[in-house]
């Protein structure tokens, strides 16, 4: 399996999809953990750069604990938009993955902007990743990949339709998250008042209380994107 996971942010996809992560890393899944925003406003105290550089350690950090590649996208954190530069980068980056199934943030349902964008260029890019005449640096992939959307922040307007067990691999994934030191502190905690491990340890709780399986204490969600080409069984492609 070949998979790959968008977020918006550094720690977006460690918070809503790293324990489904983990376990395709346990399966032995090629990983790539596509980080479209360089986190340069995330600091009361740092500079852009500094804080952008802190970031990217964070999320090679993260992403060596499951043994995926890290693609920096690097654009303008909170200033993501829709240019024929965004939809090129987000097609190339398909075609480097070259996955079974794609992760991303669901498009126009989130709090943050950049959230959406994500979403609505994963959209556009699994489909025009394929085509020849659309000229990238890597090569068109030969078959469209199954999408996914995960979770919103504590499920905020999203209504989850699959449900993975992540039981086996929770410590995994906020060993992962945790990387993300950087954002534990002020960030978080001072500006917003958020404890943010307590939100992805509780939220990952409800999810578990929904699915209703003996023996599943914690869970993430999903919903299959069903715009055509709806992959047959794509549900199938879930650890
Ligand atoms: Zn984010």
């Amino acid at each position: 399996m070949r998979v790959l996971a968008i977020g918006a942010h550094p720690d977006d996809v460690e918070f809503q999809i790293g324990g489904t992560l983990a376990k395709y890393s346990k399966q032995g899944s090629e990983i790539y953990i596509a980080v479209a925003t360089n986190g340069n406003i995330g600091s009361f105290r740092m500079s852009k750069e500094e804080i952008a550089e802190v970031r990217h350690k964070e999320a090679r950090k993260a992403a060596d604990l499951i043994g995926a590649h890290l693609i920096w996208m690097n654009f303008e954190d909170e200033f993501l938009i829709d240019t024929p530069k965004s939809r090129l980068k987000f097609i190339d980056t398909v075609r480097i993955a070259k996955p079974d199934i794609v992760f991303a943030h669901e498009p126009y349902n989130d709090y943050n902007p950049d959230h959406d964008m994500v979403g609505y260029l994963a959209f556009i890019a699994r489909i025009n990743a394929a085509i020849k005449l659309i000229e990238t640096d890597n090569p068109p992939i030969q078959k469209v990949p199954a999408l996914f959307y995960y979770s919103t922040l504590t499920f905020g307007n999203f209504i989850p339709e699959y449900y993975v067990d992540i039981t086996d691999a929770f410590e995994l994934k906020k060993k992962m998250f945790l990387c993300h030191d950087s954002q534990q502190g002020d960030w978080c905690k001072d500006a917003f008042g958020v404890k943010y491990l307590d939100m992805l340890e509780s939220q990952a709780r409800l999810a578990a209380s929904q699915a209703g399986t003996p023996g599943c204490e914690y869970a993430e969600v999903l919903k299959l994107c069903k715009s055509w080409p709806t992959i047959a069984g794509a549900y199938k492609l879930l650890p």
